[in-house]
């Protein structure tokens, strides 16, 4: 599951991850908190209409990633909160969809490496996401009625932060980095130069992949919450074998 601020800031972040892991065979969930009503410079411009666009343009673009489907939540561009409501909605949405894993933004970024501001709305994004996977969504005293409905708690196991100042995994998108492209250039709305853009996004990627050894990749800063079974037994027998030698 990818949770965001805004249409299009899947396709600037986890698009390259996300189509690959869905071709591989795992399903995947977009979470729009916002629909982008305020990314226009025409002060003129209808809200709802942009609204009602982006929106359109998200789905063109989630359709191209292979999720299975995307929720927007209609709050407001530029005033999201990290309130309860919000984490309640962000709950509601894993504990119906189930991820195993979450992509969202790394909410202790205020100031981007390089330079930029985060936008608040992408630090609201990321705080709500991060606080709606713990505790919120494990806990089945969080939100006690959606239990009540029918919404068991859920664990998500791995929490993967984009745009971090302090990625420490990488995956490989090489297979699936034109996807990303071409999931980007459905967001006609916002890219008064897109090749520019679009040169921009791969030169990053490319960046990432010589980190690893490959064409493409995406960084992340990688956060388990909860163990594969495997690895556990794994850790329990490192553990053992440690105590044993000492
Ligand atoms: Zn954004």
């Amino acid at each position: 599951m990818v949770i965001v601020g805004h249409p299009d800031d899947a396709d600037f972040g986890p698009a390259g991850a996300a189509s690959a892991w869905i071709a591989a065979g795992a399903e995947g969930w977009l979470v729009c908190c916002t629909s982008g009503d305020a990314g226009g410079e025409d002060p003129n411009l209808d809200p709802l209409d942009l609204a009602r666009a982006r929106e359109d343009e998200q789905r063109r673009a989630a359709e191209i990633v292979g999720y299975a489907g995307v929720t927007f939540l209609h709050q407001p561009d530029g005033g999201l909160v990290n309130d309860l409501p919000l984490r309640e909605m962000l709950v509601k949405e894993i504990r119906t969809f189930k991820p195993d894993a979450v992509f969202c933004g790394d909410p202790e970024v205020v100031i981007h490496d390089g330079g930029g501001i985060n936008h608040t709305d992408h630090r609201a994004a990321a705080m709500a996401a991060v606080d709606a996977v713990y505790p919120a969504a494990r806990n089945p005293m969080a939100f006690p009625w959606l239990m009540r409905d029918g919404l068991a708690a859920h664990r998500v196991r791995r929490l993967y932060l984009m745009w971090s100042n302090q990625p420490d995994v990488w995956i490989d998108v090489s297979a699936t980095a034109d996807r990303k492209i071409e999931a980007l250039r459905s967001h006609a709305s916002q890219l008064a130069e897109p090749e520019a853009v679009f040169a921009r996004v791969r030169g990053r990627m490319s960046e990432q992949g010589e980190r690893i050894g490959v064409a493409s990749a995406e960084g992340y800063r990688l956060v388990v919450l909860d163990q594969d079974p495997e690895e556990r037994s794994e850790a329990q027998v490192a553990g053992t074998t440690e105590k044993a030698g000492a």
